[in-house]
């Protein structure tokens, strides 16, 4: 079986944000793929998906975006011309070719098109320039490589911005010709894209090439999946708030999942299920430091494990009166529960008292602007924005103070092995 020695490595936007860094990343796969058969999926440069957000807000209200345009891509020539420092190199014109694409779908855009369907037809662009680019630069280096488009193998319904997977289809599309090429050499896809079945082109979630990589693992039977990351493994804290974080050798798949669920930016949600159906293990490694042990994510199974401290920001706090004095009913809850799912909008926390019920979710403006909308003849309805949402996961007495110093906290909730608040 050489189906055994297939590795799936994913690589964010920070390990393509320059020139330097796409040649470390050529580094990586020269001197650790030895001897594999390697996928690499690949997600957009830096911060382009943001900057592409921008661009699709300011096109969908009919105001100019030519200069935000030229920004995104003088970035992206920047980075080009000091990988390919020879005139006249077929990369120029294939990317000249996906940025006059991006200009056409940008300059169509009408403020009643559907946002969330324009969203994917955009926003997309990012990894399909950046993939692009992948390709010419490993060819350049002697990694021969075949770019193969993930839209016309992850194959998924037309919930926008949030595609779920048709397994049965995208199994069937990638075993049928992926095999085969990775006999050939490497294979390079996008990561975070998918398409429909009438070719239009759909996204899996913010971050979610982490859950391409997966979904390519899965189908592959990979021996293993890598995330190569500008961190030393699975951190217990982020960085950006903790001076002191750990980084745990070894952790299992359900730990993994809900730190993921409870906000860790680290992996995205959708990532470890595939993994953990199939047994394939998730190394997180440093792009930074190759040879660092990093973090192996797995089915194993530690007594004590260090406290992961979770930052959920963007949050906002939704509370329901009922207007007469009555109780919060079953009844009451379950018109609460249908206008959430109607609208998708996501509870990462809930508590409900004698005569109110209270949400902590994401903050969208829009959504959380139609459900008020939707409710405000049944219900009196308060919201706090600016909040964070605060988790520890496997919390002892020490860390839950210093997670709370000084922090004003506005609800709270415990299990036996998870603590959290909301505050600012
Ligand atoms: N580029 C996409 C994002 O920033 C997908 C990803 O990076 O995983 O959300
Ligand atoms: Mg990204």
């Amino acid at each position: 079986m050489t189906q055994d020695r297939i590795k799936v490595y994913k690589f964010g936007g920070a390990s393509v944000k320059s020139a330097e860094a796409f040649r470390n990343l050529a580094r990586i796969v020269k001197t650790q793929a030895g001897g594999q058969q390697l996928l690499l999926v690949v997600s957009a440069m830096g911060k382009t998906t943001n900057a592409l957000e921008a661009l699709l807000d300011l096109a969908h209200r009919q105001q100019a975006f030519e200069q935000e345009f030229l920004q995104l891509k003088s970035y992206h020539l920047q980075v080009l011309s000091e990988l390919f420092p020879q005139q006249g190199h077929p990369v120029f014109q294939r990317l000249e070719h996906l940025f006059e694409q991006l200009h056409a779908q940008l300059a169509k855009t009408l403020p009643n098109d559907n946002f969330d369907t324009v969203y994917d037809q955009t926003v997309s662009f990012g990894e399909l320039l950046s993939s692009t680019i992948l390709h010419y630069f490993l060819e350049e280096q002697d990694l021969h490589n075949t770019l193969i488009d993930s839209r016309k193998y992850i194959q998924t319904d037309s919930t926008w911005r949030e595609a779920r997977v048709d397994w049965g289809w995208t199994e069937r599309l990638i075993r049928r010709d992926v095999p085969a090429m990775l006999q050939e050499g490497l294979v390079v896809t996008q990561g975070f894209l998918g398409g429909t079945n009438n070719g239009l082109t759909t996204t899996l979630g913010r971050e979610g090439s982490d859950f391409s990589a997966a979904v390519f693992a899965y189908c592959l039977e990979a021996e293993g999946m890598y995330i190569w990351k500008d961190v030393e493994g699975l951190l217990n804290a982020d960085p950006k708030y903790f001076a002191d974080t750990v980084c745990y050798p070894e952790i299992s798949y359900q730990e993994t999942v809900e730190m993921a669920y409870y906000g860790a930016s680290v992996i995205h949600p959708k990532t470890i299920k595939p993994l953990a159906n199939k047994q394939i293990p998730l190394y997180v490694k440093s792009f930074l430091n190759p040879e660092g042990a990093g973090t192996k994510i797995c089915n194993c199974r530690f007594e004590v494990i260090a406290p992961a401290y979770i930052i959920k920001e963007k949050q906002c706090l939704v509370s329901f009166g009922v207007k007469d004095f009555t109780f919060i009913s079953e009844q009451n809850l379950g018109t609460i529960f249908n206008a959430l799912s109607e609208l998708r909008i996501k509870i990462n926390l809930m508590q409900n008292s004698a005569i109110s019920f209270s949400i902590c979710t994401d903050y969208h403006p829009e959504r959380l602007h139609r459900l008020i909308q939707t409710l405000h003849d049944q219900f009196v309805i308060h919201y706090n924005t600016e909040l964070r949402l605060y988790t520890i996961k496997n919390y002892d007495a020490a860390s839950i103070n210093r997670m709370m110093a000084g922090k004003a906290v506005l609800l709270e909730q415990r299990t036996r092995t998870t603590f959290q608040f909301v505050s600012r």
